[in-house]
């Protein structure tokens, strides 16, 4: 996968105090280029969106990659932060603020039937929690991943328009939500991967053949050390697992984009990768958004999620 395949990006969500906040970042966004005040540290991104930027302007960002599904390749958007940072927002949104997922269905469906192409699309929606996978659309069931058929146990759902798909989203949602309570609140602990698959059959030479593309959404766990808060061994535990899935994708797009001979992808080493094995690298197209705080409360948090950004793409 070439570089030019993965994106990274920033997105500054507002502050929520009211006056005279402490900044612990400064943006150049011209050169997209930001800069720690505590340490003068740069971190290069492929593009910042500052606090004012509208859910339209993220979603024109990652719309070459929808379109890429669109037309037969696979396609994911991770959103990256600590809780707090945004990535729901991101990924979700409100009824008002529509985010990515809604307004990738609403594209998806469009085009597809402007196209008027024979096409199928259904969704899987899972969890992962302590390296455990669960299914949101089959009652948060844990099931398990083959590496040979790796989506084989979970319920994938066959949708006919927008508005049918917006209701499966909704039901794993509100399936993370029921799931979280009695999972010791998993929801800022888990990763989320909304996966979108699409048929579409096509004739060449007379013979029917039939397309697969993915786009997978994801919204990932707080990457949030628990160092400091945590005292008893449960949360470290999660804390220990968090981790390790965040830092094996960071490992796994690393490695495609810079691939060493002889190096093995470390996709096993992690849920998380391993679903999204068939959907990372070749000329598939990924966008990591990092959600941070410019308030310096915040300072070590932002700093530790940009040097996550900026590892991603090192080469
Ligand atoms: P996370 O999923 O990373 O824990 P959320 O997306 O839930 O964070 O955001 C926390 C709160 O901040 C929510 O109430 C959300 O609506 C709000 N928020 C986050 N980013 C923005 C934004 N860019 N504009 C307006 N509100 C936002
Ligand atoms: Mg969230």
């Amino acid at each position: 996968m070439a570089q030019e395949n993965v994106n990274v990006v920033a997105r500054i969500r507002p502050s929520s105090y009211k006056t005279n906040d402490e900044t612990c970042i400064k943006i150049d966004p011209i050169s997209s280029i930001i800069t720690s005040t505590t340490n003068q540290k740069q971190f290069h991104m492929d593009k910042v969106f500052e606090q004012n930027a509208t859910q339209e302007e993220i979603f024109e960002y990652v719309q070459p990659i929808i379109a890429a599904v669109i037309n037969g390749i696979h396609g994911t958007i991770f959103a990256y932060g600590q809780t707090g940072s945004g990535k729901t927002h991101t990924m979700i949104g409100s009824d008002e603020n529509l985010g990515i997922i809604p307004c990738a269905i609403e594209m998806i469906f469009i085009a597809l039937n402007e196209e008027a192409k024979n096409f199928n699309i259904s969704c899987t929606f899972l969890q992962i929690y302590c390296e455990k996978t669960y299914d949101l659309l089959n009652g948060n069931e844990k099931i398990e991943i083959h590496s040979s058929d790796i989506l084989k146990n979970a319920k994938e759902v066959e949708v006919k328009s927008s508005n049918e798909c917006m209701k499966i989203l909704e039901r794993g949602l509100e399936q993370r939500k029921v799931s979280g309570t009695s999972m010791n609140e998993t929801s800022s602990r888990s990763h989320a991967i909304f996966i979108l698959t699409l048929k579409t059959q096509y004739f060449k030479e007379n013979k029917r053949h039939e397309r697969i593309s993915r786009l997978n959404m994801v919204d990932l766990a707080g990457s949030e050390s628990r160092k400091h808060t945590d005292n008893n061994k449960t949360q470290n535990f999660e804390a220990s697992n968090i981790n390790k899935s965040l830092l094996t994708l960071g490992q796994v797009i690393r490695s495609i984009i810079n691939p060493i001979p002889k190096q093995v992808i470390p996709y096993r080493d992690s849920k998380l990768t391993m679903i999204l094995r068939d959907s990372l690298g070749g000329n598939s197209k990924t966008t990591v958004i990092v959600n941070i705080h410019s308030n310096s409360k915040y300072a070590a948090e932002t700093i530790s999620t940009l040097n996550f950004a900026v590892n991603v793409k090192k080469v």
